[in-house]
């Protein structure tokens, strides 16, 4: 007898990074047809349903992008130290089609983050196709005076908040730069 199996599928992953590049932003990330489609929300997301946040479409980032935490280096685009301020997975209102949902401009979708929690939309504005509005749904997840940006300031990883980050980058390189000139102290015997 042939037992089929259900097919179980992952959920979708999501991540918000808080990136302090030459403005303090929140990258927001939802996979979608195995990308991360990413937003720039200026001031982060909300858990206040009356509160619409900005949040600019910016490049798709790899998956393997979505827990990157450090500093891109001076140089590079978006240089300044990163943090994952949330992470989890999604799930699609109504087991929609994210792709569908992103192609309409009205992706509405539940979080399940350490952080953010229930429902969300995403709308796309008419004047300007990048622009989008983050709005939290009115649910039991949802939290009216609450900022969370905040309210929450350290790393759901590694606890450190972006100051932190900076600094042991540079003690790292500060470390890297003085063990290599001892080696070479070493080899030429001095
Ligand atoms: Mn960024």
């Amino acid at each position: 007898m042939v037992v089929r199996q259900p097919r179980i599928r992952k959920r979708p992953v999501f991540t918000v990074q808080k990136h302090a590049a030459s403005h303090l932003h929140y990258d927001f990330r939802l996979e979608i047809d195995g990308v991360l489609k990413s937003w720039a929300i200026p001031k982060g997301p909300s858990l206040d349903p009356s509160v619409k946040r900005l949040a600019v479409q910016v490049d798709d980032h790899e998956l393997g992008y979505a827990d990157f935490e450090g500093v891109i280096e001076e140089g590079h685009y978006g240089a300044g130290p990163v943090l994952v301020w949330d992470i989890g997975r999604y799930e699609p209102k109504g087991r929609q089609n994210p792709k569908g949902m992103l192609e309409q401009g009205k992706l509405e979708f539940l979080l399940q983050g350490q952080r953010l929690r229930g429902g969300f939309a995403l709308i796309r504005l008419k004047r300007d196709p990048r622009h989008w509005l983050l709005i939290k749904a009115r649910d039991e997840e949802a939290r009216s005076g609450f900022d969370p940006t905040r309210e929450w300031q350290t790393s759901v990883l590694t606890g450190r908040t972006i100051d932190e980050i900076q600094r042991e980058s540079s003690i790292a390189r500060r470390t890297t730069a003085v063990t290599s000139s001892a080696s070479q102290s070493a080899k030429r015997g001095i």
